[in-house]
């Protein structure tokens, strides 16, 4: 039976130096396969491998990994992930390969597909039919490139896995008129972001924010959040102050 489990919750969060690029990492597991969507970065590397330990999954285990784009905060540790195919689009190995993201000043680019290459790498154009009830499909516009993956649940929700299609819940009702770090075009953002809502979708999980639902046209987040900011600000001891951020339901 085909089941969803989100390994790390994305937080609504950025900073004013920048990004902090804390980003969802989901589990699907059917009969057959693990598969990621997504692998984090560095920086919540040891939460990733926690969250791995806590549902019994060895990185070794993990069969494939379907990476929505190739900024940094959603494809650094793939190196954790040593007998996975990978698999992206067509259109985002194109934008990396041939070094476009340089041409609309995409910053966000590690420069690591040579090694997933060599790792095997399976490249979709418009559609990837993983398994009856699980597809890739290219959503372009938040990246030239950037896909989502929608899963038929056995109890009927369907769900997407957005990246950073939406990145925040907040997109979706406001549909601002350009989301913050938009490096595709702007027309196919709004095309894609409504193929993935007209698709009825019952849960979304968005690259960064926590998984939540609709119901009757309301957006519900399925559990609370927590997230800790922590500032050394003391120049005369290591005192560190805690900010402790809930996130509400
Ligand atoms: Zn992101």
């Amino acid at each position: 039976m085909t089941r969803i489990i989100p390994l790390l919750k994305g937080v609504p969060i950025t900073g004013s130096d920048g990004a902090l690029g804390w980003s969802s990492v989901t589990l699907i597991q059917n009969e057959d396969e693990i598969i990621l969507v997504d692998t984090g970065f560095h920086g919540n590397r040891h939460h990733l491998l926690q969250a791995l330990k806590d549902n019994r999954i060895e990185p070794d285990e993990v069969n494939r990994v379907i990476l929505t784009h190739l900024h940094f905060d959603h494809c650094l540790n793939y190196d954790l992930f040593t007998k996975a195919s990978f698999v992206l689009s067509r259109a985002e190995y194109e934008y990396v390969k041939d070094k476009k993201y340089l041409e609309v000043g995409d910053v966000f680019i590690p420069d690591i597909l040579e090694r997933i290459e060599n790792r095997g790498l399976v490249v979709f154009y418009n559609e990837l039919k993983i398994s009856q009830d699980i597809r890739c499909l290219l959503t372009p516009g938040h990246t030239p490139g950037s896909s989502s993956v929608v899963v038929d649940l056995p109890n009927g929700d369907r769900t997407g896995i957005c990246g950073d299609l939406f990145k925040y819940a907040w997109e979706i009702n406001l549909l601002p008129e350009v989301p913050q770090g938009t490096f595709g075009d702007i027309r196919e953002l709004k095309t894609s972001q409504k193929m993935i809502l007209d698709m009825g979708v019952k849960k979304l999980i968005c690259g960064h924010d926590r998984p939540l639902s609709f119901q009757d046209k309301n957006i519900v987040f399925d559990e609370t959040g927590d997230c800790e900011i922590t500032l050394f600000i003391d120049t005369n001891s290591s005192i560190a102050t805690n900010y402790k951020i809930k996130l509400a339901k």
